[in-house]
């Protein structure tokens, strides 16, 4: 289909976007790589009078890892995230994810910030910077100001970020301990079924922090802090784990679509969570 006319604007610093969507209010939206926003536009599920394309505007293309944290700019791809070695040494969980996002084509274009401000319930990076516990850094016309991924999701495709605002930053606390992406889907690019991004801590033999959430079964992502809770000061036993499940399996909310019906979903969620856990006290 073809998306309604728009104007097209590629300004090159952040002031020239800011005064366009001042201008324009939700009449404007910014686009990074296209893959979410141009199919919803070419369906007319999105209506864009006035399309702000971030690529030239510089200083958002940048990983950088410290002692502090990874900070990782909302321009940076899904196939960045995959080759970039650093970010596999300190956390494989961002590449074990990445590489479970799309088909390559999409991934060389789909950015991190598009990703996490999006809104959609499907995508595979909020739920995972929840886990992570990162924070969202957003500019408008009053200043920056930070969002934690576990608070910016309200509803889908509605997030803490104003319509005159726009994310420029990722930021996560380097990672400890074991850790795993996992999900369910139909065929290869495909979004999941169910998703779980897992990351434990262990130390003398048992679990001392455990963080959890998952994707696409509800409306936002769900992060579970009782899921994570259940895991703490055990070993990760049969019997810690069922409690885990079961209390993220309090926490989703899904809904039935072409991926199922609830009780196929939950079920899905279930062994899904279950592997991941596992599979993260294997590489605590
Ligand atoms: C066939 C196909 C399969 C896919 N499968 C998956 C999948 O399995 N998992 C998954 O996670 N994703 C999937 N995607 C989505 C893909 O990863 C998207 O590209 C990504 O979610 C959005 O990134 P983008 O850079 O393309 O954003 P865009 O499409 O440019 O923008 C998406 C939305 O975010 C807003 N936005 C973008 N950047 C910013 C910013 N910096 N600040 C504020 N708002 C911003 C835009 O205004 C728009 O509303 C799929 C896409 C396709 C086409």
């Amino acid at each position: 289909m073809i998306p309604a006319a728009f104007e097209y604007y590629r300004p090159k610093n952040m002031d020239g976007v800011l005064s366009i969507l001042e201008e324009h209010g939700d009449d404007a939206r910014v686009m990074a790589g296209g893959h979410s926003l141009i199919p919803m536009m070419k369906l007319r599920m999105a209506d864009v009078p006035h399309l702000i394309d971030l690529q030239d505007v510089g200083g958002m293309s940048d990983i950088e890892i410290t002692e502090d944290g990874i900070r990782i700019g909302a321009l940076v791809t899904q196939a960045d995230i995959i080759d970039h070695s650093g970010l596999a040494a300190s956390a494989p969980i961002l590449r074990e994810a990445a590489l479970q996002i799309a088909d390559p084509q999409v991934r060389y274009m789909g950015t991190v910030g598009g990703n996490v401000a999006n809104g959609d319930p499907g995508n595979d990076m909020p739920g995972l910077m929840q886990c992570l516990d990162a924070f969202f850094s957003i500019v408008g016309a009053n200043g920056e100001r930070d969002i934690p991924a576990r608070d910016f999701y309200e509803a889908a495709y509605m997030t803490a970020r104003e319509d005159e605002e726009v994310l420029t930053r990722v930021t996560i606390p380097l990672p400890k301990g074991g850790y795993a992406y996992e999900k369910q889907k139909r065929k290869i690019g495909d979004y999941a079924t169910a998703a779980a991004a897992v990351q434990i801590v262990k130390d003398g033999g048992s679990c001392v922090s455990a963080s959890i959430a998952m994707t696409n079964l509800s409306d936002t992502p769900v992060f579970s802090e009782a899921a994570g809770a259940a895991l703490v000061g055990t070993t990760v036993d049969d019997a810690a784990l069922s409690v885990a499940v079961a209390a993220m399996l309090d926490d989703i909310d899904p809904t039935e679509d072409n991926r199922g019906p609830i009780a196929f979903k939950i079920h899905v969620a279930g062994v899904i969570l279950h592997r991941a856990i596992a599979r993260a006290w294997s590489r605590a």
